[in-house]
């Protein structure tokens, strides 16, 4: 019978739930337990694909063609899984479900109610991945905080699922701030988020505290008293240096234990030792290798927010630890170099520069400068999505003499429309069908024999996920090839282009697709692994510095 471990918060979001909940499913992973995820996300939105990469973090991308919240992200990262787009459950989807089913009359004669119409509509969904393959575990994150109105009914839901019969542990993770006047850990908010959990129903079977430092025993006990759990059920999260460590914090408090031992389960394998190492020997890499992230999406008010490329720098992390490398990552708006030119040259100070993907019109020059200043100055380069697009605009301008060309996104009257609309596009974007209707989720590409990328590789056809409206205007790839520029990958009926390369530059590829949806720790997504051998080589000997 599955078991649902169902995570929870308390007191702020932006509590790093998403890892926790990660966190626990790689514990049990490497116990040998089959593991998948669940992310719920209590907004009326359908899926993340709407939603402003600055106020929610990036849109993570699904095999299967999902735009997700960035959680399935470490998900899928942590357990090296792929989950599909069911998996991921809004409030959208839920009561669209309901209505349509109420249209249909499937509850003919009935007043159609939160309790049990909508609950019920949350729990078959909930229910299905365990329903339709085998799994031991199914972590379930409930997004928001207990208190919010948005997410009552699905904590509702999960309540019933314990009441009718489903395995189901609860973890409430929680934060314990430190007041620096006073120098002690104030337990309070915790009691009154449990107090909050368990007037809904839910009593928690561990609560997982998040602060900076470790908790002392004397917290947890008061934890334990007013939130009536054992003390060895609390668990400290404490701050780590690398997030894929919390797994090994977790063990070192038994917790995988604790969870078999309360579900009545066994434990019969152990690969933990494989983590362990894996950690130790990324804490030990002294030798830096710096990446340039040129990209827009950074600021929200006065603060700075990284989880727009969240992917990107973790594909970075992953390609970099498997050179024996320590990451060092440094932003860089492109829109800078639009009000000072001069600026560019701090591109010198990186051993390679990405251009992540984006959209609209804010910071496209800029990018376009950056493009231009890498390839003519060798400086290695791996652009993503539009970032392909922007080098194929650059190089149409700037070696083939195509004065204004341009992406038809960006300019739509230029005259040399390099990048244009995928035909289907079209008639979406005429009638503002902007929901789910990009070109989504993994597609085939054929590489070409003895290209960077086909090297790279190691093979010839290989499927990455897509995001996008825009594509390469088949009608200028013979010029732009003519003029040096090759097209390494395609889709198999050779319409799409889907990566380009420079051979004569160090590295300079660029992909339609984006590949950081697919790296792993250890597992590193092929083009950045070759923009860091090639970052490695820029600068010899290397520098030593302190990453960040
Ligand atoms: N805006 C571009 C397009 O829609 C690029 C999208 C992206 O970078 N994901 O094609």
């Amino acid at each position: 019978m599955v078991n649902y471990i169902i995570v929870t918060g308390g007191v702020i979001s932006g509590l790093g739930k998403g890892i926790t909940a990660a966190s626990i499913g790689k514990i049990l992973k490497l116990h040998g337990y089959k593991v998948t995820a669940i992310k719920i996300d209590p907004y009326m939105n359908c899926d993340a694909g709407t939603l402003r990469p600055t106020e929610h973090g990036e849109v993570w991308v699904t095999e299967d063609g999902g735009e997700i919240d960035q959680d399935l992200g470490h998900y899928e990262r942590f357990l090296d899984i792929n989950i599909p787009k069911c998996q991921n459950i809004t409030t959208g989807q839920v009561y669209g479900a309901v209505i349509e089913k109420e249209r249909k009359g499937e509850y003919l004669g009935k007043t159609v109610q939160p309790i049990p119409h909508v609950t019920d509509e949350i729990k078959r969904r909930v229910r299905k991945p365990a329903q339709d393959s085998s799994y031991d575990f199914v972590i379930v994150e409930i997004g928001g905080t207990v208190g919010d109105y948005e997410n009552v009914l699905f904590l509702e839901a999960v309540r019933q699922m314990k009441h009718e019969g489903d395995k189901v542990l609860y973890v409430h993770v929680t934060y314990v701030p430190v007041l620096e006047a006073l120098g002690e850990a104030k337990t309070k908010p915790t009691q009154h988020s449990v107090k909050l959990l368990r007037g809904i129903g839910i009593q928690p079977d561990f609560i997982v505290t998040r602060s900076e430092k470790a908790l002392d025993d004397v917290r947890k006990e008061k934890i334990a008293l007013f939130c009536n759990v054992h003390e060895d059920d609390v668990i400290s999260d404490s701050d780590v240096d690398n997030v894929y460590a919390v797994p090994l914090l977790f063990e070192e408090q038994f917790l995988c234990r604790k969870i078999l031992r309360k579900l009545r389960l066994r434990r019969d394998h152990n690969e933990l030792k494989i983590w362990k190492d894996f950690i130790s020997n990324i804490r030990n890499f002294e030798e830096v290798v710096t990446i340039g992230i040129v990209g827009k999406y950074f600021d929200i008010g006065s603060s700075k927010l990284s989880d727009s490329y969240i992917s990107v720098i973790e594909s970075i992390k992953h390609a970099a630890w498997n050179n024996g490398l320590n990451p060092k990552i440094k932003w860089i708006d492109s829109k800078i170099f639009e009000k000072k030119p001069d600026e560019i040259t701090c591109l010198n100070s990186v051993d390679g520069v990405v251009v992540p993907g984006g959209f609209g019109l804010s910071g496209i020059d800029g990018k376009i400068r950056t493009i231009q200043y890498v390839r003519e100055h060798t400086i290695p380069y791996l652009g993503l999505c539009l970032g392909m697009q922007l080098a194929v605009v650059e190089y149409a301008r700037n070696v083939c003499n195509l004065e204004d060309a341009n992406s038809s996104e960006i300019d739509k009257k230029t005259t040399h429309p390099v990048i244009d609309f995928i035909p289907e596009q079209v008639n979406i974007l005429q009638e503002s069908r902007y929901g789910a209707t990009m070109r989504l989720g993994a597609y085939p590409a054929i590489l070409k024999k003895g290209t960077i990328v086909q090297k790279l590789y190691g093979k010839n056809k290989i499927y990455e996920r897509h995001r996008h409206r825009y594509e390469v205007n088949p009608e200028y790839v013979d010029i732009l090839e003519k003029e040096g520029l090759v097209f390494s990958g395609r889709s198999p009926d050779r319409i799409l282009m889907e990566f380009m390369e420079l051979p004569d530059h160090p590295y300079f590829v660029a992909t339609q697709a984006h590949p950081e949806f697919k790296s792993r720790p250890m597992k590193p997504a092929p083009l950045f692994e070759g923009l860091i051998n090639a970052a490695k080589k820029k600068n010899l000997p290397l520098k030593l510095e302190t990453s960040v």
